[in-house]
């Protein structure tokens, strides 16, 4: 059948522009990077502190990292390669992390004696516990210092006579405030949760409000536990529940072409399903923003940028970022829709370009991977010291059986068409660290364009487009360095 259209038509094409294309053009301002609010929000429920992601890859994103994302304001996305229950132990570790009551209480028997409970709270790693009866009624409390005077002469003597049985408790609907001002005026260091039975239901330590007041910046839910999020394959319904059902705040549906129509209806009928916000990705463009933003409660952009990748090479196809994101932004802002843009940023400026071009946060991978909190050991090539970091369609990533975004059916190995690869990163040191170089990069772009709020950002930034002799001259140019700016390497 002969086309309507010659094939030349084709080759009139539109521009499509990624983050060494554009700068933002700089603006009268009063506004000092460090005032300008980061807080946004990641998808229709859940708000942070700063517009900051980290991907759901193996090499980047488990608990430990998930758990300093949320203390820095930010969101850790669990990555998928991993079975369900072992993600569902990981959700529950990132929203028990900085409990204000700790729900999993040690507790002493009055009949146990000294000497078994103080060798039980050195096994568990607390210095006192509440001593409950059978049915939980809390009868006493009891510590190191009530213990130490029984150790040499008095260890099989009952808890019952060595504990304080004169407790202090509270209600569950005690405030931070409320259980330190209870600890300064009785001079305790633990404060018993009970109900109106007196039975116990959860615990509050000194240690653990310090810890929660040193995260000022942290990203909560409305308990006041850190937020959690969990990638989840597009056909894994179970895996979707149990995230759910382990009180992930934000379920990522991870799929490489969320235009794919199959992929859509699942997502719909996982969205249906769950308590959830479900953010549905990687889209690039208009149209597929359109097949999705009824439903999703964010979107998620990038076909092809990530460092890791090799998508447009392999296939062929792809967009580039800018232009993605700006294209799904126009669809998405309509429909009061967050937008996140996933992958290609080395540098905060880029970040702050991707949220110029309409996005509401961003996702990085490659820019973590290095950071002490994500998985894996350091490696030491050449005298320099490294992590690794792969794509989660790399031959490897598959071969542990992750990957299954970019899978047709389960090839073996030799059979695999990777769309990622294999690589290493800089160590780096603390996420910390990491985090207060973007996010105040991204403040100081904020300042150049002169808003004081992401939001107001987004509307006030212009780009300008760059020649590749601007691009050049961006750069560090004719200078050897001398020494690495912690923000800073030409290799990125
Ligand atoms: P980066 O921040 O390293 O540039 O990009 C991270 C992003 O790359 C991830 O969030 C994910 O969307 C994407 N990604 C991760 N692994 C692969 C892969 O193997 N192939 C492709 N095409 N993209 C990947």
């Amino acid at each position: 059948m002969a086309r309507d259209d010659p094939f030349s038509e084709k080759l009139r094409v539109p521009e499509a522009l990624t983050f060494d294309d554009v700068l933002l053009r700089p603006q009268e301002s009063r506004v000092e990077p460090d005032d300008a609010d980061m807080t946004t929000r990641v998808s229709r429920n859940v708000t942070l502190n700063i517009p900051v992601l980290s991907a759901a890859m193996d090499t980047v994103t488990e608990a430990e990292l998930a758990i300093e994302m949320a203390r820095q304001g930010g969101l850790g996305v669990l990555h998928r390669n991993m079975d369900v229950e072992e993600m569902a132990e990981q959700i529950e570790a990132v929203k028990r992390a900085d409990e204000l009551i700790i729900r999993d209480v040690v507790t002493a028997d009055p009949d146990q004696t000294v000497r078994e409970v103080d060798a039980m709270m050195d096994r568990a790693g607390v210095s006192g516990a509440p001593v409950v009866d059978d049915d939980d009624t809390v009868l006493g409390i009891i510590s190191g210092t009530d213990i130490r005077p029984y150790l040499q002469v008095g260890e099989h003597d009952e808890v019952r006579e060595a504990m304080t049985d004169e407790v202090v408790t509270a209600a569950e609907d005690v405030t931070a405030r409320e259980a330190l001002e209870l600890m300064y005026e009785h001079k305790i260091e633990r404060v018993p949760i009970v109900d109106d039975d007196d039975r116990l239901t959860g615990l509050i330590t000194m240690a653990g409000v310090l810890a929660r007041r040193e995260y000022d910046n942290a990203a909560r839910d409305d308990d006041g536990a850190l937020v959690a999020g969990a990638a989840v394959g597009p056909f894994e319904t179970d895996r979707a529940r149990a995230a759910d059902d382990a009180g992930a705040d934000v379920l990522f549906i991870d799929c490489a072409h969320a235009h794919n129509l199959d992929v859509i209806d699942s997502a719909r009928d996982i969205k249906s399903e769950v308590d959830a916000d479900v953010v549905v990705g990687n889209v690039g463009t208009s149209e597929a923003a359109e097949a999705i933003v009824d439903f999703a409660d964010g979107i998620k952009v990038g076909i092809g940028p990530g460092s890791i990748c090799t998508t447009r090479v392999v296939s062929g196809s792809g967009m580039p970022q800018i232009t993605a994101v700006a294209e799904v932004a126009d669809v998405a802002v309509a429909h009061d829709v967050p937008v996140i843009a996933d992958g290609g940023i080395r540098y905060s400026g880029d970040a702050i370009k991707a949220i110029a071009a309409g996005a509401d946060a961003v996702m990085l991978g490659s820019y973590f991977a290095g950071t002490d909190e994500a998985p894996g050991r350091v490696i030491t090539m050449n005298g320099k010291r490294y992590k690794q970091y792969r794509g989660m369609g790399s031959v490897g990533a598959m071969n542990d059986g992750g990957g299954e975004r970019y899978l047709k059916d389960e090839p073996d190995e030799d059979e695999f068409v990777p769309e990622g690869v294999e690589a290493a990163k800089p160590y780096k040191g603390s996420l910390a660290s990491e985090l207060h170089q973007l996010v105040g990069g991204m403040q100081s772009g904020m300042g150049y364009v002169g808003a004081e709020t992401i939001p107001a950002f987004k509307e006030r930034s212009e780009f300008v487009r760059v020649s590749s002799a601007g691009q050049t001259e961006s750069h560090a140019h004719d200078v050897v360095i001398t020494d690495e700016a912690p923000n800073y390497s030409p290799e990125n």
